[in-house]
């Protein structure tokens, strides 16, 4: 019998083209848009494919004998951070077709948004969007810059960035150098309130039976770099604070960026039932496998472009082409290894320049 699990997709934010989107390349990848959704469900019901709960996706990954059945038809959603858009456009759509969804959060993320994560892409980059898409020119210390055209905007995306890691590094609190920016007070209630889902948003989708919530740990780390005491931290805490605010049991997590080695998955075991990893997008191998390893379960980033041929093996892409963008250098770390200088992007091994 077919040794095939069905599909695992993930998707990050699932919101109308974000102000980011007019700056830099990001949103047309890593967002996806609320009717390319609606479309891809559509077309996937159309063509006799089945949306399944990720229990349901372990039952068939575990079945045994006569139970085993082909699974080429099943699709599974998965979604990973925590963001509002998730409850404001994608939930609706899921309600309105009935399609299940795992939703793996990140604590710290939902309960004080980017001051306590280390991931930038999470708000406080989200606020430079804003700022420099509102505005036409930049005042930082004693210099003013201006940002008009979109060259402008997104050199003084980096501006701002340098500025605000500099800070940082002398101890200066995120809100504060927020505020200097910004030349105001910063609203962090109000902007955490637009970005992240509260725990009430969280309640209710675990309450409705389409809905598994999952953890993505407490802070965002990467949890390979962390001390033993830290990543069993991160797996605890989270499964049980996001237990007690759901009154459901957590089973299942999801690892920041992917990421795990044989001591992540050995601390995973003593929490956890099963954990998703991200699986290479210029893979030829679509489906999931019953003989994936429940501790390194892969799943595919959806990302819009993914939609033009959902039912063949997804294009390889060429990453390469991204290695010098200097946005790509911000957001993924640079890493060396034997000897290779090379980012991870979304899980891919893209050569770095050096
Ligand atoms: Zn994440």
């Amino acid at each position: 019998m077919s040794n095939v699990n069905g599909i695992l997709w993930t998707f990050h934010r699932i919101s109308p083209p974000r102000n980011e989107a007019k700056i830099h390349f990001f949103d047309n990848t890593y967002n996806v848009y609320p009717d390319v959704l609606e479309y891809y469900i559509i077309s996937c019901l159309s063509k006799g494919f089945r949306f399944i709960s990720f229990d349901d996706f372990l039952k068939n990954k575990n079945a045994r004998g006569g139970e085993r059945k082909n699974n080429e038809k099943d699709i599974c959603i998965t979604i990973d951070d925590g963001g509002k858009d998730i409850y404001q456009y994608a939930y609706p759509i899921f309600k309105k077709y009935n399609v299940p969804f795992i939703f793996f959060v990140n604590v710290c993320f939902l309960e004080k948004g980017f001051p306590t994560c280390i991931f930038p892409e999470f708000e406080a980059t989200q606020f430079f969007f804003d700022y420099i898409y509102k505005n036409e020119f930049l005042k930082l210390a004693d210099n003013i810059y201006p940002m008009k055209t979109i060259k402008e905007k997104q050199e003084s995306f980096f501006i701002l960035w340098d500025y605000y890691i500099e800070q940082k590094k002398k101890g200066i609190d995120s809100l504060a150098i927020i505020d200097e920016i910004g030349n105001s007070t910063f609203n962090m209630e109000e902007y955490h309130n637009k970005y992240a889902c509260s725990w009430e948003d969280i309640k209710i989708m675990s309450d409705d039976p389409l809905c598994t919530i999952g953890s993505h740990a407490m802070h965002h780390n990467r949890l390979i770099d962390l001390s033993d005491a830290e990543l069993d931290m991160e797996l605890r805490e989270s499964k049980r604070i996001i237990e007690q605010k759901t009154g459901k049991e957590v089973n299942y997590i999801s690892y920041p960026y992917g990421l795990s080695n044989n001591k992540v998955v050995k601390y995973t075991k003593k929490y956890y039932k099963a954990a998703c990893k991200l699986r290479l997008p210029h893979s030829n191998r679509t489906y999931a496998k019953k003989s994936d390893n429940l501790y390194k379960i892969p799943r595919q980033g959806f990302v819009c472009s993914a939609l033009i041929d959902t039912f063949t093996a997804p294009q390889p892409i060429d990453y390469n082409k991204f290695a010098d963008n200097k946005f790509i250098k911000l957001f993924f770390n640079k890493r060396v290894k034997k000897g290779q200088t090379y980012y991870r992007i979304l899980g891919i091994k893209v050569p770095a320049k050096v």
